[in-house]
């Protein structure tokens, strides 16, 4: 199998990355480096500065300059809107290389970032830039100051240095849900991308360089969770950790920046439900819940990966779901017609697995795929699971990959009940044509976002986050953008 050719390299050539540092590509202190390899052909595809404690004090150092009184913090919410707005152009012309670095780590088909991550990270760019100069307080009447008349207002704050740390699953669309609203607030940020995906941020951060952005305000540095993302969340000089990535480290990182009162922000990991009801438009159905499985080899925080389906239907809903999985074509995804890569990593290839002989061994039925035997190349089968239980490890726990489970119930209070019955609460979707059933069941679901009769709807402007274990806070729009925000409020005697 070829190696999959990152943009701008012929295959087998190994890009060295840098940090990228106060405006300067620089190397870590020690000179340490980490690979990274292809998952299609297990080869090293490139390698990046394993980042040291030093790494990270110069870069927050970097950062704080710019917001302690650098010229960014002279700028006005209008011309920091202008700024932004540059970027979004700049990923736009260079949108195709941009998708096509993502895809080529985690060997996804490029089509996927293409058409879903950038132009979602475009938009985000540019939905911030629209807030820059709306970040608004308010005043407030109160009872007077100790019986004098009074007057309260409140500003709006940037909360200072962020440390933005980031997965290897959507890498560019997640740092621009960060990076966006951060900017348009007025912050500086460090940004620590994933161990196997650091190539589209470091991209990124010289065009915000390019965009006219002052050198400082944003910075990369990459290398190891354990040691890069763990100094962030210490860092006396960082106010806010926002983080996307597993509920395990998003533990940790209240453990560790918790007890320093920074600001925190998680994104964590989901088991969301799709429910089928009798009367839902079954071809529409199975195709949206195909989508939300398989997209990103089911390496998405949202997946829809539990299918609770009305008994009467059950059994046919599960052969529609189990034809669209045999019929993905899985192989290399640079060649014609195939549509889905292989997982991201060992790891990712060796948990699936195992969840699948776990599902067997619980009494699921598999009616599509099942165990893959490795050869070259991290690939896994779509899987789908029926006759199964909401108990069973393969419907509580986050699988990441191309597993689905489809689980029967018996009437709307039942699906509900099954459907929150989960430690996660990120994503849900309704499937009906009775639009009272799909609102009244939609305000019921414990999710941060519920799609009716769509699967996992996001957009720039649309709060995103979760319900429990899937994480604190909201990413994207308005409350994207004031997450990055200390409220003051000021008392005037009149
Ligand atoms: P992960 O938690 O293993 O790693 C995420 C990031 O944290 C990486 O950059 C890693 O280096 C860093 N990290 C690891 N240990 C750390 C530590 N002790 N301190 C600070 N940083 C540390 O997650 P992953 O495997 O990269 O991504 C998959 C997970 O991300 C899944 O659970 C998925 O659901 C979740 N996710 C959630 C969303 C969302 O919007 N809710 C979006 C995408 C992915």
């Amino acid at each position: 199998m070829n190696t999959p050719v990152l943009p701008g390299l012929s295959g087998g050539q190994i890009v060295e990355l840098q940090h990228f540092i106060g405006g300067k590509s620089c190397a870590s202190s020690d000179g340490e480096t980490l690979q990274i390899f292809s998952p299609v052909s297990e080869q090293i595809i490139a390698s990046s500065a394993r980042g040291t404690l030093d790494d990270v004090n110069l870069a927050v150092c970097a950062a704080r300059a710019q917001f302690d009184g650098g010229p960014w913090r002279k700028l006005s919410g209008a011309q920091r809107g202008v700024l932004i707005s540059k970027l979004a152009d700049l990923v736009e012309r260079d949108a195709e290389q941009l998708a096509d670095m993502d895809a080529g780590c985690i060997g996804r088909v490029p089509i996927e970032p293409r058409l879903l991550d950038l132009p979602n990270a475009i938009e985000t760019l540019r939905h911030s830039a629209g807030w820059a100069d709306k970040i608004e307080g308010r005043t407030i009447p109160t009872s007077g100051y100790m019986g004098q008349p009074s007057l309260s207002y409140t500003l709006r704050e940037p909360v200072g240095v962020v440390a933005a740390i980031v997965p290897w699953n959507t890498p560019l669309m997640i740092t621009c849900w960060k990076l966006g609203p951060l900017l348009a607030a007025g912050c500086t940020v460090v940004i620590k991308p994933s161990e196997e995906t650091p190539l589209s941020a470091l991209r990124l951060a010289k065009l915000c360089q390019e965009a006219g952005i002052p050198d400082g305000v944003v910075n990369v540095v990459t290398g190891t969770g354990n040691v890069v993302g763990k100094a962030l969340c210490e860092h006396p000089g960082i106010d806010k950790v926002t983080f996307t990535g597993s509920p395990e480290v998003g533990r940790e990182i209240q453990r560790t920046a918790g007890p320093l009162f920074k600001r925190i922000s998680l994104e964590l990991g989901g088991k969301s439900p799709q429910i089928i009801f009798d009367d839902a438009n079954l071809a529409a159905a199975a195709q949206g819940c195909a989508m939300g499985v398989f997209f990103n080899q089911g390496q998405i925080c949202a997946a829809g990966t539990r299918i609770l389906v009305h008994r009467d239907i059950a059994s046919q809903f599960a052969q529609m779901l189990a034809g669209a999985a045999k019929s993905v074509k899985v192989g290399n995804p640079l060649e014609e017609g195939v549509q889905m890569g292989p997982v991201a990593k060992k790891g990712q290839f060796e948990r699936v697995n195992r969840y699948i002989r776990q599902g067997i061994a619980d009494g699921a039925t598999v009616l599509a795929g099942g165990e893959t035997q490795h050869q070259t190349g991290w690939f896994v089968q779509p899987t789908i699971f029926a006759d199964a239980n909401n108990d069973m490890s393969i419907a509580q726990d986050e699988i990441f990959g191309p597993v689905a489970t489809v689980i029967s119930f018996d009437d709307e209070e039942e699906a509900i009940r099954i459907a929150n019955h989960s430690r996660y609460g990120l994503a849900a979707t309704v499937w009906t044509t009775d639009s009272a059933r799909a609102h009244r069941v939609a305000g019921k679901l414990c999710a941060g976002a519920v799609g009716i009769n769509c699967w996992a709807p996001i957009d720039a402007r649309l709060p995103w986050g979760g319900f429990k274990t899937s994480g604190l806070g909201r990413e994207c729009g308005l409350s994207g953008v004031l997450s990055y925000t200390e409220e003051k409020v000021i008392t005037v005697l009149t």
